[in-house]
């Protein structure tokens, strides 16, 4: 072999550890540079192939994986919408509630429907109606929020409204009672002339005065209004008669117990139309006036009377 072949050349020898023989063969260094090239080939094309690979399914995995929490995610949100829709169901019934009872206090007090002016302001029902509703709230916060501070934020606002109904129905309801009160006492509260004739006039003032009988000088305790015998005589408000009769010097006298301490009493009639016991209420024909007992001349005697104590009817009766 010539000094040039042999440098092109090199030897592989194989040594076993134990017994064998010893493999010695010879390649050019052409062919083994060839073979080492190839197989770093093939193993950085495979590196590259596994590392693309991995890359793909790892991105995979991840996507999944937040498939998986928003669809848990969406549970969440379905479940809590599903208890917040109950949740205002409930509340709406109990809206509907105080509504109603608001209605009931407007219709109290001959409220003018006309006046929405004034509706606008003044009443509950207007208020909540003013209000967005948990379906509005919802479409404006949907500009920029995500679903779970919307449903955060209407639980919130649910749970505002609830802690807020228990003390408004309450207030509704003290309120509805506190009117029927005070209607109740408007009606029976001695209100306007007893007599409606047009032909009539105060003869005797409430307070002191000579006896146009006796000629001493004491209180007179109502008001003399002077009409022809037989007049129409009116209750001037709601009560229950607790006299109907011949009563000394008032003649024959109508006694009407209003309550809240008012009491009315007509007297020198030449007869009466109602009998003790009787409830009557404002604009009743109870008497026929004349001149009956310590009179001079045919007039009613009109008295109103506090806890038992004559007070001047005339601011009542303007
Ligand atoms: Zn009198």
């Amino acid at each position: 072999m010539s000094y040039d072949k042999q440098k092109k050349q090199i030897t592989i020898k194989i040594i076993p550890h134990v017994d064998g023989k010893l493999i010695s063969f010879k390649i050019s260094k052409f062919l083994f540079k060839s073979i080492i090239t190839f197989l770093l080939t093939i193993l950085l094309v495979s590196s590259l192939g596994f590392l693309f690979y991995y890359n793909q399914n790892s991105k995979s995995v991840k996507i999944i994986n937040n498939l998986k929490h928003v669809k848990y995610k969406n549970e969440e949100l379905k479940n809590k919408l599903h208890i917040l829709s109950k949740e205002s169901q409930k509340l709406k019934a109990e809206f509907k509630e105080i509504q109603d009872t608001n209605q009931e206090i407007k219709r109290l007090i001959n409220y003018d429907s006309d006046n929405t002016q004034v509706n606008k302001k003044t009443s509950v029902g207007s208020d909540i109606d003013s209000r967005p509703t948990i379906a509005n709230q919802n479409y404006q916060l949907n500009l920029g929020k995500n679903n779970n501070q919307i449903v955060n934020n209407t639980e919130n606002r649910l749970a505002e409204l609830k802690a807020l109904l228990p003390k408004k129905k309450i207030e509704l309801k003290e309120l509805k009672d506190s009117v029927i009160k005070y209607k109740d006492y408007l009606a029976a509260k001695p209100t306007g002339w007893p007599l409606k004739a047009k032909e009539k006039r105060i003869t005797s003032y409430f307070g002191y005065r000579t006896h146009p009988v006796t000629g001493e000088r004491t209180i007179h305790e109502g008001l003399d209004i002077g009409v022809w015998y037989g007049t129409k005589v009116y209750a001037t408000g709601a009560g229950r008669i607790t006299h109907s009769g011949w009563k000394g010097g008032y003649g024959k006298a109508v006694i009407i117990d209003h309550g809240y301490g008012l009491k009315t009493i007509y007297a020198h009639n030449r007869r009466l139309n109602v009998r003790v016991g009787d409830k009557v209420k404002r604009g009743d024909i109870i008497a026929y006036s004349g001149n009956s007992g310590r009179s001079t001349g045919p007039h009613l005697h009109y008295e109103i009377t506090i806890n038992g104590k004559p007070i001047d009817p005339l601011p009542y009766i303007k």
